[in-house]
């Protein structure tokens, strides 16, 4: 018997909301999730590592893999010069195998994905006052105050595109944000236990 086709769990929020800690969280805890490692051509993040946090391309590759219908959606992510995408191959055999896979991806890649997969969960994650943000992003240190500033402006930005998910989650702190996710996710049927799909296919 064919399983039951998996769902999509798109996540979205602001630079420097915190995202990734809880993304990794809900990773850890649910085993039933699969994540879809991206495509970019921006250069790799200090102990960021290819194939895991994206799949890192030059953007002649990036092209050529565009032009070949090789993503899902893909797109110049706003106020970022480099291009972001959901591989096919990352999401599609996975979902038809029946697992629930989930993207981190921005708003215009989630309206494009949203086309495709109108059953696609969205969450929003917010931050409890936008000058979080700015404590986060400083914090990281990583950033010229130039990129910094930018950076800003694009998170504030994001923060006027929540209306458009179907939940959104406040990141007061991270277990209540986590609880809040595994509470939708439960809500719109996910299993209780891996499918085979988990360990599936690659891009
Ligand atoms: P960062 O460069 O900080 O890792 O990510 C920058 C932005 O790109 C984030 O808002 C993230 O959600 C978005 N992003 C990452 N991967 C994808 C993708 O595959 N597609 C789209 N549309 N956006 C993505």
């Amino acid at each position: 018997m064919a399983p039951r086709p998996g769902k999509l769990v798109v996540i979205s929020g602001p630079s420097g909301v915190g995202k990734t800690s809880i993304l990794r969280r809900l990773l850890t805890d649910l085993p039933q999730l699969v994540p879809s490692v991206s495509a970019t051509t921006r250069p790799p993040r200090a102990g960021e590592k290819e194939g895991v946090d994206y799949h890192f391309l030059s953007a002649a590759e990036f092209e050529k893999r565009r032009a070949a219908g090789e993503f899902l959606e893909c797109c110049q992510v706003y106020g970022r010069q480099h291009w972001y995408g959901t591989l096919v191959a990352e999401v599609k055999p996975r979902l038809a195998a029946g697992a629930w896979v989930v993207l981190e991806i921005d708003v215009e890649g989630t309206l494009s994905i949203l086309g495709r997969y109108p059953e696609a969960v969205t969450i929003f994650v917010e931050p409890t006052h936008p000058d979080q943000l700015e404590e986060r992003l400083t914090g990281r240190g990583t950033e010229s105050p130039e990129a910094m500033a930018r950076r800003l402006e694009v998170a504030r930005r994001e923060l006027l595109e929540a209306h458009r998910y179907q939940h959104r989650v406040v990141n007061e702190n991270l277990e209540a944000a986590v609880d809040s996710i595994k509470r939708i996710l439960a809500d719109a049927g996910l299993p209780t236990h891996p499918t085979p799909a988990h360990s599936g296919a690659h891009a």
